[in-house]
């Protein structure tokens, strides 16, 4: 079982078994994952022939197959590149490649030296699988759970490390062995290590690869589309935590409601697709008009509403109506010419809204129905206009 020959089968299989989880991970359409399966494709026919050694065909057993594991090793990276969003093409890596090719040429036949060619194919893999660390150690993006990442930065240095130890025990010659698969105990645990590290590394790509679509879930659940506002739940669950987080710290805390003036005339003068164009930029400016740390949530058709904490009432009343202004620049139409006389005549857009403080004893829903029937004053004292409660 512990012949070499049996370890190099073995991980063939987990190879075609990684490659089988990666393919129904295939019509998700994460960037990436299409390289993964290529890399797998060929890590599978590479290793396969390298367990043919004993066949006697060096061309096919010793070069070609060292070849096709690098360029799977080269297409993992650029997979992972396209995965975190960066050029999937790794020029260095191929010449990596053809360097490496060139020495087994000459290491093979015209100077035999295995030493040697360990050596320079252990380098070459100790530093691709360093880098496929160092992208998931760095490019992991903000708020995403680090298990994934850090699962493939593990597994991918462990392979690097095992690389590069074996690179320097056979180019110092300080292990001399006359064929690569010999049943001899280091080549025994080195082969076993690459066991490990190929099927893992496939892992943790499956892992990114799910972490990837819980993402794009949580975002769909989270955020609305059209305006980028949190949704009505999400809002809802963000604001208690806040006002929990308040409560505990003693910071103030306040609460707008926000409804756009006359949305219904925009859809009836200019078509429902306008008002979602009008709907998304008013969006956008009031997300761009807030802290980071404020939340900011669509609770449906065109009424919104914003938490602030540390600002006081008169605080949040100041910052809605800059938030006026800066809405004013969003037209009601695609059309600048256009005027609409029954509203004021001005094309700007322009919301109403109520503001209300958390009072001692409060809860979200009671201070939300205060600020509800602030903006119902505000639109009754005729629009355009913030109004506290
Ligand atoms: P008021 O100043 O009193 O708030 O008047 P209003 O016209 O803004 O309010 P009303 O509640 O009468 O109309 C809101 C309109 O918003 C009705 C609905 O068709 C439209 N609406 C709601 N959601 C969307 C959306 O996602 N896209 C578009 N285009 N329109 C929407
Ligand atoms: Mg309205
Ligand atoms: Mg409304």
């Amino acid at each position: 079982m512990l012949d070499p020959v049996n370890i190099l089968l073995v991980t063939v299989l987990s190879s075609i078994m990684s490659l089988a989880i990666l393919g129904s991970l295939r019509p998700a359409g994460i960037p990436g994952v299409g390289r993964w399966i290529g890399a797998y494709v060929m890590a599978s026919v590479a290793l396969l022939l390298a367990g043919l050694q004993r066949l006697g065909v060096p061309v096919l057993t010793v070069l070609v197959s060292n070849v096709l594991l690098a360029l799977a090793v080269v297409r993992v990276l650029e997979g992972c590149r396209q995965f975190f969003g960066l050029k999937p093409r790794v020029p260095l890596a191929y010449a990596g490649v053809a360097a490496l090719a060139a020495g087994i040429v000459w290491w093979y036949w015209a100077e035999p030296s295995l030493g040697a060619r360990v050596a320079v194919v252990s380098a070459f893999h100790a530093a691709i699988y360093t880098s496929i660390g160092w992208l998931a150690l760095r490019c992991r993006p903000p708020a995403r759970p680090v298990y994934s990442y850090r699962f493939v930065t593990l597994s991918a240095w462990l392979g690097a490390f095992a690389h590069a130890l074996r690179g320097v025990m056979y180019g110092s010659g300080f292990v001399m062995q006359h064929g690569l698969l010999d049943f001899t105990p280091l080549n025994v645990a080195w082969l076993a290590l690459g066991i490990l590290v190929l099927p893992s590394l496939s892992i943790g790509m499956v892992l990114l690869a799910h972490d990837r679509m819980a993402e794009r879930l949580e975002r769909l659940a989270n955020q609305d589309e059209l305006t980028g506002a949190l949704t009505r739940r999400a809002f809802l669950a963000q604001a208690n935590a806040m006002l929990d987080t308040a409560r505990g710290t003693g910071e103030r805390v306040t609460l707008a409601i926000v409804d756009i003036d006359h949305f219904k005339s925009i859809n009836d003068h200019y078509g429902h697709a306008a008002g979602d164009r009008v709907l998304a930029q008013f969006g956008r400016i009031v997300k761009g008009g807030v802290r980071a740390s404020d939340a900011f949530g669509r609770l449906g058709g065109e009424e919104f509403a914003l938490f602030f904490t540390g600002m006081t009432r008169e605080e949040a009343v100041r910052r809605l109506d800059e938030l006026r202004v800066l809405t004013l620049a969003v037209r009601r139409s695609a059309d600048t010419h256009a005027r609409e006389p029954e509203h004021g005549g001005h094309e700007g857009l322009t919301f109403s809204a109520g503001v209300d403080e958390l009072q001692a004893q409060d809860s979200l829903a009671a201070l939300m129905a205060r600020a509800d029937a602030a903006l119902y004053v505000a639109k009754t004292r005729g629009r355009d206009c913030v109004v506290a409660a």
